[in-house]
């Protein structure tokens, strides 16, 4: 049989299971994985005009970021070294500014920078969200996209709950089938009670998924302690939102009881651990969060927290943190955090049947990591090189829904003029938002 695609002779992690397949050929067909075989000659009976030879690459499923502002790529560095209000005020006030061609170009540059470290799949959060679809559309990567609802706080910007569900309902399946849409209350201390419980109700009606900030910093937890008595898995809960359909992101303060109600409840809890560590905040309590049932996946944030948007340098990170504070090496290993890279991310989407793993009739997100850099020899463990040896600079192919977007380092898109549309867009931004860089040497505003 003729296929659109064929990948042959890489070493594959499918991420079906915690096996290794060390001469194995995929099959790629209508943007679909037909055939997956771990023999040497696995031509599986398939033929292709279109034959990549992956000697010496790693091939494993694209890796998913289950939390990010991907247009925040233009605050990269603007608000660093600052505590959590402080930060987010800062935000506001430049996203105040914000317009749809900022929002556009910021996430282009994101997605970008996917490409280039092996991310095709991401649940963005952010303002503006057509813009994030048309980058998706233009690039060709998948997303799960949700635009944010707040009732207190928050920039000068539409973010009712009425614009959040038309978008949710608008764009579900774009993108010719690569956008999720998710609904988008942006954290437990910027939405009230009454909020959440309709978003609560919405969600289970209508099934969508829905993305939140909670248990992340110490001013949430003082603020609805003050205020309702309550810590923010109980406050969620009461709100009728901890089920399967609840993507969490942080999650960082959370007690035995709450991570094991968690578990219980089918709850998803996506992980930034730089993100936090750098906000001085805390770690997610990972290793029990995963013995308790709670299906936990990794994200970067946004380029404001992190400055980056390499998965595999946070994969990384999740783990050595967890085992710092665990005290021991053993209470995650290197399987555990591909599997918040991948699968565990595709579930938390509600995409596992779709993507997150290399097996007949999924989607084909598929990246390749070359094992050409001195740090990947000698070549032999190789889930441990992966989260403990590699990074986004390693990642040599990248294929989504079929279509490569990277082969070689090298992506179909104009990378030079999307640096350079970036650049400008943060500077008038910046000026917009009358503020300068912290760091460019000219004096700071004094409004800032
Ligand atoms: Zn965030």
């Amino acid at each position: 049989m003729k296929v659109d695609l064929l990948i042959k002779n890489g070493v594959l992690l499918p991420m079906t299971g915690r096996d290794v397949l060390r001469a194995g050929s995929i099959a790629i067909d209508d943007g679909k994985i037909v055939g997956v075989s771990g023999s040497k000659d696995a031509g599986m009976g398939y033929e292709s005009d279109r034959i990549i030879d992956a000697s010496g690459k790693i091939v494993m499923p694209g890796l998913i970021n289950t939390h990010t502002h991907l247009a925040m790529t233009l605050f990269r560095g603007v608000n660093d070294d600052l505590s959590g209000m402080k930060w987010l005020e800062r935000a506001w006030k430049i996203e105040s500014n914000l317009n749809p061609e900022d929002v556009y170009w910021g996430s282009k540059l994101g997605v970008l920078e996917f490409i280039k470290t092996g991310t095709t799949c991401f649940a963005d959060h952010y303002f503006f969200p057509e813009k994030v679809v048309d980058a998706v559309e233009d690039t060709g990567l998948r997303a799960a996209i949700a635009r944010p609802i707040f009732d207190e706080g928050g920039p000068d910007i539409d973010t009712s709950l009425e614009t959040g569900l038309e978008f949710t309902e608008e764009y579900a399946g774009a993108a010719g089938g690569r956008l999720t849409t998710l609904l988008g209350p942006h954290a437990t201390y910027s939405c009230a009670p009454s909020l959440l419980s309709e978003i609560g109700n919405i969600s289970e009606k209508k099934g969508y998924g829905v993305h939140i900030h909670m248990a992340e910093g110490k001013e949430e937890m003082a603020k609805l302690e003050e205020e309702y008595g309550k810590r923010p898995v109980g406050y969620m809960d009461d709100a009728g939102l901890l089920g399967p359909n609840l993507l969490g992101a942080h999650v960082v303060y959370v007690n035995e009881e709450e991570i094991a109600r968690m578990g219980d409840k089918g709850v998803n809890v996506s992980y930034q651990p730089t993100a936090k560590m750098r906000g001085g905040e805390g770690v997610t309590p990972v290793p029990e969060m995963l013995e308790a049932g709670v299906n936990v996946s990794v994200g970067t944030d946004g380029a404001g927290s992190k400055n980056h948007l390499d998965l595999l340098s946070e994969i990384n990170i999740a783990a050595l943190v967890n085992k710092l504070v665990g005290g021991r090496p053993t209470v995650i290993d290197a399987w555990d955090v591909l599997e918040m890279g991948t699968i565990n991310g595709a579930k938390s989407l509600g995409l596992e049947d779709q993507i997150g793993s290399l097996e007949e009739g999924k989607r084909a997100d598929i990246i390749m990591i070359s094992t050409d850099a001195p740090q990947m020899t000698p070549f032999h463990n190789i889930p441990s090189q992966l989260a403990y040896g590699s990074s986004g600079c390693n990642v040599d192919t990248v294929i989504v829904d079929g279509e490569v977007l990277m082969e070689d380092r090298r992506t179909h898109l104009d990378e030079e003029t999307i640096k350079l549309r970036s650049q400008e867009t943060f500077e008038r931004l910046l000026a917009r938002s009358n503020m300068q860089s912290r760091f460019s040497g000219t004096p700071k505003n004094t409004n800032d």
